[in-house]
C-alpha cells in the first residue's frame, strides 16, 4: 500500500509553468523585484483583499524582516504551541519570547492571560492563527492599544481564511504568510508580509534587499529575503487554482468530522462561527484514559498501516533547550497547552487525498478505541 503522508502540495499544469519559465529565460530577469514579482505581489494584495504585500523567499524571513521593521525590542509575548519559526525569529532580533498559555477552543494564545505577562519591556504580542483558527482579534486589539504594544500575526496557516467576509490576515500591525510546500498554497518555498500602510510597506521593501533604498542609500542592514521570479511566475499560477483546492480540503475536512464523530477520548475542535476556513489541517486529540491508547501509540498505528499523521504542535517550542530556562516556559504555567501538545495528531488532509483514504483512516481509529 502506497504511503500517505500528512500533506501533499498541489500544483499547476506543468506546461503552464513551462511557458512562464520561457518569459524568464528570454527576459533574463531573475530577481529583484522583476516583471513576475510585481504582477504577483499586486494579484495577491487583491486576492487577499488587504492594501499591501511584500512577497518573501519564505515565511521565517518575512517574520524577522517583519519584526526588523517595526524595530521591536525586548519581550515578545507569544504563543508556545506553534512551529519553532515564530519563536527562532524573535530570538534572532535579540528579542525574549514570553510564552503564554493557550485556549483550548482554538490552540491560540489565550488573551485572558496575556495580561499578566506584560513588563516595561514588553513591545508586541505574536500571535499564532494555528489550524488557521481565528485568534480572538479584538481582546488581542484591546490588550495591544492600552498598553502601547504592537501586534504581528504568524498567519502562515491562514492563507485564504475570512471572518465576517474579512481576510484572517488583514488585522495587527502586521501579518505573516508562508508559502512553503506544506502549506495551502505553495510556491514551493516563499512567504509574505501584509502591511497596511505605505510607509511601513517601503521599509519593508528596503530591508528585505540589504536595506537598499536607491543605488546608492543603504538605509539600514537590512537582509537578503527577496522572492526570485521563478517563486513568483509560480505563485501567480497557484492563485488562478487555489480556491478549487481550498474547496476540496474542506470537503475533506467535514468528512473527517462526520466519521470521527462520537469515537470515546477523540475530540476534534469546533467549527468557529463566522468563519470561512481553509482546510489547512486535521487535528485529532487523543484523551488516554476514555480512548483506551495514548497518542503515541495511536500514531504508530497509523505508521503501521502506512498513515503518517504528524504531531503538530509537539514537542512545545517552550521546551526546546534554547527556551526552557526561561521563566514563562515552567509547565505548569502552559498547562492547556502542554496537554494539547501531548493529545494532537494531525490527520492527513488536502486537495488530492480521496474520501475513500479518509474513510480508512477514520475507520482506523474507530477500530483501535479501547473504551475502559
Ligand atoms: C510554516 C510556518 C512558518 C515558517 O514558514 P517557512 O515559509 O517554512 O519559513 C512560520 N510559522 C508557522 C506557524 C508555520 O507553520
Amino acid at each position: 500500500m502506497s504511503n500517505t503522508y500528512v500533506t501533499q502540495p498541489s500544483l499547476p499544469p506543468l506546461d503552464e509553468f513551462v511557458q512562464l519559465l520561457q518569459q524568464i529565460w528570454s527576459s533574463k530577469r531573475l530577481t529583484n523585484n522583476g516583471p513576475f514579482h510585481e504582477q504577483f505581489e499586486n494579484a495577491l494584495a487583491e486576492y487577499l483583499d488587504v492594501p499591501f504585500v511584500s512577497l518573501f523567499c519564505n515565511g521565517m524571513m518575512a517574520l524577522q524582516v517583519g519584526l526588523q521593521s517595526l524595530k521591536i525590542t525586548g519581550e515578545v509575548i507569544t504563543t508556545p504551541y506553534t512551529f519553532p519559526a515564530t519563536t527562532h525569529a524573535i530570538y534572532w532580533n535579540h528579542c525574549t519570547p514570553v510564552f503564554c498559555d493557550i485556549d483550548p477552543l482554538t490552540c491560540n494564545i489565550d488573551p485572558e492571560k496575556i495580561e499578566s505577562l506584560i513588563s516595561p519591556k514588553t513591545t508586541c504580542i505574536l500571535p499564532v492563527h494555528v489550524y488557521g483558527m481565528p485568534c480572538r482579534i479584538e481582546s488581542i486589539k484591546h490588550i495591544a492599544d492600552t498598553y502601547g504594544l504592537k501586534v504581528i500575526y504568524d498567519a502562515a496557516h491562514a492563507f485564504g481564511t475570512k471572518l465576517n467576509g474579512t481576510s484572517l490576515c488583514s488585522f495587527g500591525d502586521l501579518s505573516i504568510l508562508s508559502f512553503h510546500a506544506t502549506k495551502v498554497f505553495n510556491t514551493f518555498e516563499g512567504g509574505a508580509l501584509v502591511i497596511h500602510d505605505e510607509k511601513l510597506k517601503r521599509r519593508v521593501d528596503y530591508l528585505k534587499n540589504f536595506g537598499f533604498a536607491n543605488e546608492t542609500t543603504v538605509v539600514a542592514p537590512g537582509s537578503n529575503g527577496k522572492m526570485n521570479e521563478m517563486q513568483s511566475a509560480l505563485g501567480l499560477l497557484q492563485l488562478k487554482h487555489v480556491d478549487e483546492s481550498i474547496r476540496q480540503r474542506v470537503q475533506l475536512a467535514e468528512l473527517y468530522r462526520q466519521l470521527l464523530n462520537n469515537i470515546p477520548g477523540i475530540t476534534l475542535l469546533d467549527p468557529i462561527e463566522h468563519l470561512t476556513p481553509n482546510g489547512a489541517y486535521c487535528p485529532i486529540f487523543v484523551e488516554q484514559q476514555s480512548y483506551g491508547k495514548s497518542r503515541d501509540q495511536l500514531y504508530q498505528i497509523l505508521q503501521h498501516e502506512s498513515i503518517y499523521g504528524r504531531r503538530y504542535f509537539y514537542p512545545l517550542i517552550s521546551q526546546l533547550p534554547a527556551y526552557r530556562g526561561l521563566p514563562s516556559a515552567a509547565p505548569d504555567r502552559l498547562q492547556i497547552a502542554v496537554t494539547a501538545a501531548k493529545q494532537v495528531i494531525c490527520l492527513p488532509l488536502y486537495a488530492d487525498l480521496t474520501a475513500e483514504t479518509v474513510e480508512r483512516i477514520a475507520q482506523i481509529v474507530r477500530d483501535n478505541a479501547v473504551p475502559g
